[in-house]
């Protein structure tokens, strides 16, 4: 892997009357294409001690970004400075003039004099055109580094890193790096209760790891960068050990598996069937069980709020009139300021209830709800495996 250095040049940055938002901004992209960056300095527009920072940041890094310094006068000395670094001359290229003339062309502007110091670059380096701006841009390579060189402007310099130095490092450095990630669901957790767990992983640099919290439900993303899908597995896997490790029970399953999958598929480990009796639900949780594989009965939609004992005894009779060993029972009842939800489970094993609140946005209860229930169902004899809260 190739290592980077970013030096920004201008006296108006030592000043403090500019603010470097473009160290920020290339940090940013040589992230994203896995290059390292090692260190990044600033220096005001002198030429000598230009020259010098480069010499130095030539001796520890391949990839060097320089900004600012391209402009058309005396005081923008990148230029020479990259010329005296590597012991060479300014030449000036016919063509780079012809790109300035007709770009002031267009602009209905007539170039000074001055404007041909910026078609001289350092002798032997590549010229990058500048579509957006008068300051052509050059790279000048040597055995294994690059000095790249772009002109102060962030409007000007973005463009041309976007458009032609990432493509140019990703060739040159084979910067093949390829990112997977891995999403592993959790539910009947929240996030701060999760964050607390996990707070130190969420600081990893490679992989990733983040959170994502739906209603009742919410998603650990593990995102790792390698050069091969091999190894960037190899290192999610790790990652996802340690996560299960501190999770535990809290994960119900991974990427494309759903609550409702993973619910059915506890009732058939125990070789039971399901039926279900919602109130207040839509049907959200009938269309939800229907539309996964498993041993699913049907259910019934109630028209009014049951009370807890209440959905009880009708529970029992659905299950009866289905044929079912197992049911569950839900009923949501709206309320002020937060709704209240009554669960109830009915197994060969005997019954369970529980009762919650939700405070969250009305509109989310009911899917706050669903996957509420889901967890229920599938955390069957499972309970003692949540981490201790
Ligand atoms: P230059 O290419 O040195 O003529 O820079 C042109 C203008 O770009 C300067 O006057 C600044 O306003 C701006 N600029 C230069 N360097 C930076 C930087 N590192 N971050 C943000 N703006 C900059
Ligand atoms: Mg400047």
């Amino acid at each position: 892997m190739p290592t980077a250095e970013i030096i920004t040049i201008g006296t108006e940055l030592l000043l403090g009357e500019t603010v470097d938002t473009n160290t920020h901004h290339i940090a940013r992209a040589l992230r994203d294409i896995g290059v390292d960056l090692y260190r990044t300095s600033t220096v005001g527009d002198n030429r000598e001690r230009i020259a010098q920072i480069l010499r130095e940041a030539l001796q520890r890094a391949e990839i060097i970004i320089t900004t600012g310094g391209l402009g058309p006068t005396v005081d923008d000395p990148t230029r020479e400075a990259v010329a005296l670094a590597f012991g060479v001359e300014t030449e000036f290229r016919p063509e780079l003039w012809q790109q300035i003339l007709e770009r002031f062309q267009r602009y209905g502007r007539k170039p000074t004099e001055n404007n041909r110091r910026q078609a001289r670059i350092p002798k032997g380096a590549i010229p990058i055109e500048n579509p957006v701006g008068t300051a052509p841009a050059f790279i000048m390579e040597t055995g294994n580094s690059a000095v790249i060189s772009l002109p102060g402007v962030p409007r000007e310099m973005e463009h041309l890193l976007q458009t032609r130095v990432l493509p140019y490092l990703k060739e040159r450095f084979r910067l093949n790096s390829i990112i997977r990630a891995r999403v592993l669901h959790t539910s009947g957790v929240g996030e701060s209760q999760i964050d607390a767990r996990i707070g130190d992983l969420e600081r990893l640099s490679n992989p990733t790891v983040g959170l994502a919290a739906h209603a009742g439900q919410v998603d650990v993303r593990i995102t790792a960068k390698a050069e091969s899908a091999a190894e960037a597995d190899r290192l999610i896997a790790s990652v996802e050990a340690e996560l299960r490790q501190r999770l535990g029970n809290w994960i119900y399953g991974a990427d494309d598996e759903t609550l409702e999958q993973v619910a059915l598929r506890t009732i058939a480990a125990q070789e039971w069937n399901l039926a279900v009796v919602e109130a207040n639900l839509g049907g959200r949780l009938i269309q939800r069980l229907a539309a996964a594989d498993g041993p699913f009965l049907g259910g019934d939609m109630l028209t009014e709020q049951p009370s807890l004992p209440q959905l009880q005894a009708i529970l029992r009779a659905t299950c009866q009139k289905r044929s079912a060993s197992a049911g569950l029972g839900a009923s949501l009842i709206p309320g002020e300021t937060r709704q209240t939800l009554h669960i109830a489970l009915l197994t060969p094993r005997g019954e369970k209830t529980t009762t919650r609140t939700f405070g969250g946005p009305p509109q989310l209860a009911t899917r706050w709800s669903v996957n509420l229930c889901l967890d229920f169902i599938r955390r069957i004899g499972k309970d003692e495996h949540d981490p201790q809260s």
